[in-house]
């Protein structure tokens, strides 16, 4: 007797159809890894880190993960969730995370109008 099954489904990972599966550190929701920006710590100065967004992926390190919207980016930074996830401490320099959402943001989408939020300077030590 031959049976075939259409759907292609590894049995390990029947919680996860497409792919592995992150939790946003944003809004804490759990979302495929795909979907998810992935972000990094680098040392930026000494005693300081700078989070960057891993785009390739193949950053070394504790990684974190984002919905690449404003939303769960202000939670993040609001929460510092960055420097939770990320082991990290102080104040790390997230501008290149900002930008990347700031980026992403906008052309594709007409959301709500969202209030944009002045960048902080950052030569406050
Ligand atoms: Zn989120």
């Amino acid at each position: 007797m031959i049976q075939r099954e259409t759907s292609v489904i590894p049995s390990r990972a029947h919680r996860s159809p497409d792919g592995p599966v992150r939790t946003c550190v944003g809004c804490r929701k759990r979302e495929l890894a795909v979907e998810l920006l992935r972000v990094a710590a680098v040392p930026d100065r000494p005693g300081n880190c700078a989070v960057i967004v891993d785009s390739a992926g193949n950053l070394p390190g504790r990684g974190a993960w984002l919905h690449p919207v404003q939303q769960c980016l202000e939670a993040a930074l609001r929460r510092r969730a960055f420097v939770r996830a990320l082991r990290i401490t102080g104040s790390p320099d997230t501008s290149a995370v900002v930008e990347y959402v700031n980026a992403s943001h906008g052309a594709e989408e007409s959301g709500p109008p969202v209030r944009e939020q002045v960048a902080k300077n950052m030569s406050t030590p």
